[in-house]
């Protein structure tokens, strides 16, 4: 059979060290897995108790609509109507793939590079032309960049807000100006999977500018803060007819049951997720300083990783598996996720 030509740089990546990476999961052999940008802690209690609940009712379909799990995102985000303006997905990864399917093809896409390796995928999956835009010397996302890259073939821009898997990112008044400049008809896709994890003040969610605006979308995950990874949901906040857009492509029940009780339960504890984030916030803090103090070179991070000038043998030895940075446009670095308090001082540790 031929398949489409265009798929064939799209070979799935395969982690050089999958067998430690699964050993780390089920907690043997001793690795740590600061590979992938999780939480290193379980979901909530609130989340647990509402799985255990649904567990009787596997036996049926979730809610189609999937109704509480939206209105506990509309509350989380004042402003928001439910029925209007609430997307979901099986993972952020869905929701960004429904976005764009809506799309007119051919047509580029244009995002900051490096970035979420996704990006690529989903526009070649779909027949549109990934469009890679440098980051700067300091590995920043530039608005006028993206914006000169645009042309009459531009149907999206998306940007990783903060940046995976630099962790730079750009202020909500940097982010309004992106949107401003922007053509009307071209998506500014908000791709805000860390936000949580933002402790500048300057910056606040986008979910305003994607409310008043039917270009702006923005995108976030139930699989970092929140540590509900394994169970694939994501969500999006955009005008109302985006939102209806978007329904007419998504899958027949994406987001399962599991998924959503237990996003729904950890969206409404929002005080507790808040206190996470605060806790990877402070752990962020002491790695980026363990960092300065042994001399190496690292990007300062806003979201729950940090790319750091240092080979993943570094932390090997210490049997810490992290990210490295060959896979990720920055040879020779590795991205290291910020675990539990342990979790990090085995990577301190490995420095000395
Ligand atoms: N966006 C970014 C920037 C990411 O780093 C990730 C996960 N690594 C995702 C989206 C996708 O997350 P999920 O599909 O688990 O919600």
């Amino acid at each position: 059979m031929e398949f489409r030509a265009e798929l064939d740089p799209l070979a799935p990546y395969k982690p050089p060290r999958m067998s430690q990476e699964a050993a780390a999961e089920r907690g043997t052999e001793g690795y740590v897995k600061l590979t992938s940008n999780e939480l290193s802690f379980g979901p909530l209690p609130e989340a647990e108790a509402a799985l255990a609940e649904a567990l009787p009712r596997a036996n049926r379909y979730p809610d189609r609509h999937a109704s509480s799990l939206r209105e506990a995102v509309a509350a989380a985000n004042p402003g928001t109507d439910s029925q209007r303006n609430v997307l979901v997905g099986n993972g952020s990864s869905e929701v960004l793939l429904n976005l764009l399917q809506l799309v007119q093809r051919p047509g580029e896409v244009v995002f900051p590079w490096p970035s979420f390796g996704l990006y690529v995928t989903i526009s070649v999956t779909l027949g549109l032309s990934p469009k890679k835009i440098p980051l700067t010397e300091r590995h920043e996302a530039k608005p006028e960049a993206l914006l000169s890259a645009v042309t009459e073939e531009t149907r999206a821009v998306i940007l990783s807000n903060p940046n995976n898997p630099t962790g730079t990112y750009l202020t909500l008044g940097e982010v309004r100006g992106l949107a401003d400049a922007l053509p009307k008809d071209v998506f500014l896709i908000l791709d805000e999977a860390y936000q949580e994890f933002v402790s500048d003040p300057a910056y606040h969610g986008s979910h305003d500018l994607a409310l008043e605006r039917e270009n702006v979308v923005c995108v976030r995950t139930f699989s970092k803060a929140h540590g509900l990874a394994g169970f694939r949901v994501g969500y999006g906040i955009a005008t109302e007819r985006v939102a209806d857009y978007v329904e007419r492509v998504r899958f027949p029940f994406s987001v399962n049951l599991a998924a959503q009780v237990a996003a729904t339960a950890s969206m409404r504890a929002s005080e507790k997720i808040r206190a996470r984030a605060g806790f990877v916030i402070r752990e962020r803090e002491r790695v980026q300083e363990a960092f300065r103090q042994a001399g190496l070179n690292y990007v300062p991070s806003q979201g729950n990783f940090v790319l750091v000038e240092a080979g993943p043998e570094v932390f090997e030895k210490a049997g810490v598996l992290v990210r490295e940075g060959e896979a990720l446009g920055f040879p020779g670095w590795s991205r290291v996720t910020i675990g539990d308090s342990g979790e990090n001082d085995r990577v301190i540790g490995a420095l000395s």
